[in-house]
């Protein structure tokens, strides 16, 4: 049911952070990685880290910005790998000011990495789905999908917008049996917050206090809905938004 032997999965920003997460735990069951993301050198580690553990990976250099780039990547892969099975739209950055402080270009650079991305990705893959008889989107929300974000305001603009993609992306191609999910991490402990708990002040405590359990995510806790979601087990779920959160998000 779990089994993703033969299936190649690209997953955008999947050369660290939970993007690697998400791609240890596919690795582990079976699939052929695409790290699609701009930095060779932290490609290069992930394509280790995931060949360390007897996976089969590579990597393609993409920004998701450019809508060029993006049509290059599904290209590669399809010439690299010969097909494609399951897409995880990663990729993402935070610019914190309050929306009051936030310039249009910041705005336009996070719409754009979170946002419009995970569109131009997945519109891409989708005629290689459809010829291959179906297939998995993995869209990457946050907290910041439910709760406001007085800081993030164009963070929280996206990561709303995914889960709204996401729905619209599954009940227009349900029939084409792609299922479209997203996963709404919690707090994890990645390069992303590692900046946050510097600018943010209290956030670490914060985190601790109000998450039921206790702790800060680890990459590896995203493995396992990886997993799920671009396998078999969840071929009648779509269109969901899955907290991923150590209970954050039902804490009063
Ligand atoms: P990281 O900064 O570790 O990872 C982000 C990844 O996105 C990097 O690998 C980066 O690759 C890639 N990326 C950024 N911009 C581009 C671009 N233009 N083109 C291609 N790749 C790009 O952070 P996280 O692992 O924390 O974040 C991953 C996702 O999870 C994001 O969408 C984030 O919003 C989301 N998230 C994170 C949470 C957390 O607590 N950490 C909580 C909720 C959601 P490169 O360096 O090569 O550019």
């Amino acid at each position: 049911m779990f089994d993703l032997s033969g299936k190649v999965a690209v997953v955008t920003g999947g050369n660290g952070g939970i993007g690697l997460g998400m791609a240890r735990g596919l690795a582990s069951a079976g699939a052929t990685i695409v790290i699609a993301a701009r930095n060779l050198k932290k490609s290069q580690a992930a394509i280790a880290d995931l060949a360390s553990h007897g996976a089969s990976a590579s990597a393609i250099l993409v920004d998701v910005t450019q809508e060029a780039s993006v049509s290059a990547l599904f290209s590669a892969t399809l010439e690299r790998c010969g097909r494609l099975d399951v897409l995880v739209n990663n990729a993402g950055i935070n610019i914190r000011h309050p929306a009051h402080e936030l310039s249009l270009a910041e705005w336009h650079t996070v719409i754009d990495t979170n946002l419009t991305s995970a569109f131009m990705c997945a519109k891409a893959a989708y005629p290689i789905f459809k010829r291959g008889g179906g297939g998995k989107i993995i869209n990457i929300g946050s907290m910041m999908s439910i709760f406001g974000a007085s800081f993030a305001p164009a963070y929280a603009a996206s990561k709303g917008g995914i889960v709204q993609l996401t729905r619209s992306l599954a009940s227009a191609w349900a029939r084409d049996n792609i299922q479209a999910n997203a996963v709404l991490p919690g707090w994890i402990d990645t390069d992303l917050t590692r900046d946050a708990r510097e600018q943010v002040p209290g956030l670490h405590e914060n985190v601790l206090r109000r998450t039921p359990a206790a702790r800060w995510g680890v990459i590896n806790d995203l493995s396992g809905i990886a997993v799920f979601l671009a396998s078999p087990a969840s071929d009648f779920i779509t269109g969901a938004a899955i907290p991923v959160d150590g209970g954050y998000s039902i804490q009063g």
